[in-house]
């Protein structure tokens, strides 16, 4: 397989932009019917999304080793979908008819030869990865809303049971899809393991968003959602060892955040805790009595809360990193910051630039869209190629 020649025969295909997408989803349902209730109804994002993702992967297959772990992650997580492994070849050959669709002329027998071989790889890795979890956890879970809170206009916390019990690490995320959007978005538990198996998720309605919406607006208790395997180890205390912490949390950012508070108070280890918490206003903090009944709780944590814009108080600091910054000296500290990736990328500049060092800050990254969190880790490993951001 010549990577090199993968690469630029991708790159000449996806330089003719959102026909590539068309195309490849054109013939992919025409070809097998049966595929298209596979995908959401409204399909205007999605076709950003899996041709791009795998155009890619397929034209990266040279660093197959370091791609390893995100397609097992991508294959496992797959299953959410109902993908099986006879879907694969269906996807690639549509994925090579649209390769040569595009490259018309260019397209050769040696490069027909290296798509199918790169593909064949990539699906491959994937399908065995999501055999391999099979035996370890369902695709994915039912869940009945067992509260539905909204807080202000656009933010709702969520109490979700699960049918079986889904384990997970205070700091990861979860997919969460519903049955009549059939997409799938990740959200932050906002609460340690609980011995119920209670699940809480804080969620923003992004202006238009499929899944946000009617986890907002359009759903109450008693109404199901699907969930799908935690994923993401960014945002866990795993490296924090037993070291004090700085927390920065800005919007529904607070969800991760707020589990860590919880892990913590589990865990009795006495460490301190300081706990930046951000809003655009004083109305948007949406979880302050859980978060002073915390602080009361907590004699090891400190809680500030830090508005963004009040035009009745100007001079108050923006972004919770800031306040902290001010404050006082936290480099004996780890850190850990969660918010949009906007928060995020500002908080790790300041950190940075006061010299706190990359191994310290903890965050899911900013830059990355089409498959969250296990996407993110490739992209900070530079392994996944670029990516656009989140909402939070
Ligand atoms: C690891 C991780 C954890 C997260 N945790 C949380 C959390 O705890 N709480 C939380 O609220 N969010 C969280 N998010 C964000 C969440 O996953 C969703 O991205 C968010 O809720 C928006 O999803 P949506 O389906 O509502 O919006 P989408 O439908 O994905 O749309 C997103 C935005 O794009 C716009 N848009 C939609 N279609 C188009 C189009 N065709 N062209 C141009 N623009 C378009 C929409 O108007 C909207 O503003 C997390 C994200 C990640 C990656």
């Amino acid at each position: 397989m010549d990577a090199a020649r993968l690469t630029r025969s991708w790159n000449l295909v996806a330089a003719h932009g959102d026909q590539v997408p068309l195309y490849f989803y054109s013939t992919l349902f025409l070809s097998h019917p049966e595929i298209r209730q596979m995908f959401p109804t409204n399909m205007a994002r999605q076709r950003d999304r899996l041709v791009t993702a795998l155009g890619h992967i397929v034209s990266q297959v040279d660093q197959a080793d370091r791609l390893a772990g995100f397609l097992r992650d991508l294959g496992a997580d797959h299953r959410k979908f109902a993908v099986r492994a006879e879907h694969y070849p269906a996807v690639g050959e549509a994925l090579l008819a649209t390769v040569r669709h595009f490259l018309a002329d260019q397209w050769t027998d040696d490069l027909a030869r290296d798509w199918a071989a790169a593909y064949g790889l990539v699906a491959r890795v994937m399908t065995e990865a999501a055999q391999a979890a099979e035996e370890v956890s369902p695709p994915w879970w039912v869940a009945e809303i067992v509260a539905h809170d909204r807080r202000g206009f656009d933010v709702a916390v969520l109490t979700l049971r699960p049918q079986y019990l889904l384990p997970f690490t205070a700091g990861q995320s979860i997919g969460v899809s519903h049955p009549a959007v059939r997409s799938w978005r990740y959200y932050s538990p906002a609460n340690a393991p609980r011995a119920d198996g209670t699940i809480e998720v804080h969620v923003r309605a992004a202006p238009g968003g499929a899944v946000s919406s009617r986890l907002v607006y359009g759903c109450a208790a008693g109404d199901q959602v699907h969930l799908a395997a935690p994923v993401g180890d960014r945002l866990t205390l795993r490296a924090a060892g037993s070291a004090d912490l700085l927390l920065l949390a800005a919007g529904t950012g607070w969800a991760p955040v707020k589990a860590l508070v919880e892990q913590v108070a589990g865990e009795g280890s006495g460490r301190r805790v300081a706990l930046y918490v951000g809003a655009r206003s004083r109305s948007e903090f949406y979880d302050a009595d859980a978060i002073d009944k915390l602080a009361s709780a907590c004699p090891w944590l400190t809680v500030s809360y830090v508005v963004g814009v009040d035009l009745a108080r100007p001079g108050e600091f923006v972004h919770p990193v800031d306040r902290a910054l001010a404050d006082g000296d936290w480099r004996a500290r780890q850190v850990y910051v969660c918010g949009s990736d906007a928060a995020v990328a500002h908080a790790v500049a300041a950190l940075t630039r006061a010299g706190y060092h990359a191994g310290q800050i903890h965050h899911e990254g900013s830059g990355a869209q089409w498959y969250g969190p296990a996407w993110r880790t490739a992209v900070r490993a530079g392994t996944a190629p670029d990516g656009s951001g989140g909402v939070r």
